[in-house]
């Protein structure tokens, strides 16, 4: 069996929804994960931000333009009245649910079920029209079997136990619809994967009930070597090994979500990005092969804070740095880059929940300095210590940018420099010319 997932742009309209039924509208066993049409979660905060604020009469309004636009997409969906009216009537019941949770008392509670709305909308219209087009299916609920823990982790245990049980009740049925990105926590409330959170569902569906394939169908043909939103010139790369992929999607490549990687790597199981706009292009091949050598792609992660720790304690002092990362556990904020000297360790953070906090404890060694709004530009690529003249040409690249810190040799895949956000941009393009210009590109398929 294998997972399909498709993306926002990809069920974004009445045209591309036809389109993705017709692609999945072939005989072989698949589930296909959905993520809300375009523009709906953003719309779902919104609205969530304005009830936070209390301000009812703007949420009542956005709710009202929303109801709005689905009712024109209804309008192009389908082909009879008939199943006009049957969407008419399956929205109408999550539009109410939206108005209701219009009142005081917001809370986050309310907020996750605002959010789940989007991905609810889009798998139960696609559900109608596939209906309408006679393609046999079944609407699997992702509220029944998609779990996360205590800890905000899926809890896989669970999936891999109610996902067959949930697919087994239909032994006739080849072809599964579900929600991406919504599942349920360990109070048994309705909650989410985060934000692009529909990777990491299809990935952990495909985990569960080892798929021979994860397919990531999106609005760009494969993963390209560098942000095509800031950079020109970027091109897809044919394969990465589950690390490099791994690492690309933490380090901010927006094409998967940064956990997305992992359960298909536990489960040797490979993940293809693809665009449901142009199917026929070859896309990125995600696997545990290593292939090619040299850098292949760079990303770039915003929302860094560092954190430098200075004491002449530490001067030969052994012991120190497990004290140091003692702190941040107890946090439970995890470390992205770290360097050190004699007597000072810089790292940096994404979380700062408890920054206050760590800050104090902290100054219990010495002194504390702390630098925001940082970024942390991430080189990936296979055996990059063995390629010593690239490594001339990243710095090179970046000689005219202040470099804040550096981390090399931490694995053979990847080298990080960190920098303020507001060279970002220049940083991402510099290193297109100087890196990627002179890799050879792979061929189009
Ligand atoms: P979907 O809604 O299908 O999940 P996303 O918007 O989450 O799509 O991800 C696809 C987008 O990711 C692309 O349109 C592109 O702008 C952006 N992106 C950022 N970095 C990369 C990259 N390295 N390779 C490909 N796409 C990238
Ligand atoms: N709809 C969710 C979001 O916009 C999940 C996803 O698209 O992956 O974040
Ligand atoms: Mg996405």
């Amino acid at each position: 069996m294998k997972v399909l997932k498709f993306g926002g742009t990809s069920v974004g309209s009445p045209t591309n929804m036809k389109m993705v039924a017709s692609l999945i509208n072939t005989p072989d066993p698949k589930i296909v994960v959905l993520s809300a049409m375009s523009g709906t979660t953003n719309k779902l905060v919104q609205i969530s931000e304005n009830l936070y604020k209390a301000k009812q009469t703007e949420a009542l309004g956005l709710i009202e333009d929303l109801h709005q636009t689905y009712k024109q997409v209804i309008d192009g969906l389908y082909a009879t009245d008939n199943y006009k009216q049957k969407a008419l009537d399956y929205i109408q019941g999550h539009f109410e649910f939206l108005k209701a949770q219009v009142k005081n008392n917001f809370s986050t509670h309310e907020e996750r079920g605002i959010l789940a709305q989007g991905e609810l909308l889009s798998t139960g219209l696609f559900q109608l029209l596939l209906e309408e087009s006679n393609i046999p299916s079944v609407l699997l609920p992702a509220l029944n079997f998609m779990k996360i823990d205590e800890n905000e982790e899926p809890d896989t245990a669970f999936i891999a136990k109610q996902l067959p049980a949930d697919l087994a009740q239909y032994s006739n049925t080849n072809l599964f619809i579900t929600q991406g990105y919504i599942c349920r926590n360990s109070f048994g409330e309705i909650d989410n994967l985060k934000r692009g959170g529909s990777d990491y569902s299809a990935s952990l569906i495909g985990a569960a009930i080892n798929a021979s394939e994860i397919q990531i169908w999106t609005d760009i043909d494969g993963m390209h070597n560098n942000d095509p939103r800031i950079v020109k010139k970027t091109y897809p790369i044919a394969e990465l090994s589950f690390d490099e992929a791994a690492e690309l999607a933490y380090f901010g490549a927006k094409i998967l979500h940064p956990s997305s990687v992992l359960p298909a790597k536990q489960k040797n199981i490979p993940v293809r990005l693809l665009n449901t706009m142009q199917p026929e292009a070859r896309g990125t091949t995600i696997s545990a092969r290593t292939s090619g050598s040299s850098i292949k792609a760079v990303a770039a992660k915003d929302g860094i804070t560092a954190i430098k720790i200075k004491s002449t304690r530490m001067l030969l002092a052994y012991g120190f740095l497990r004290r140091i990362f003692e702190v941040f556990e107890e946090y439970k904020t995890s470390i992205d880059m770290i360097t050190t000297s004699e007597v000072a360790v810089s790292l940096t953070i994404d979380n700062t929940r408890f920054i206050n906090e760590i800050i104090s404890e902290l100054k219990e060694f010495g002194t504390v300095e702390v630098d925001q709004d940082l970024s942390i530009i991430c080189l990936v690529g296979d055996s990059i210590e063995e390629t010593s003249g690239t490594v001339v040409n990243i710095f090179k690249s970046l000689q005219n940018i202040p470099l804040r810190m550096i981390s090399y040799g931490g694995s053979r895949n990847n080298i990080s420099i960190l920098v303020n956000t507001s060279y970002k941009n220049q940083a991402l393009i510099a290193l297109n010319d100087g890196v990627f210009a002179k890799t050879e590109q792979p061929a189009h398929a």
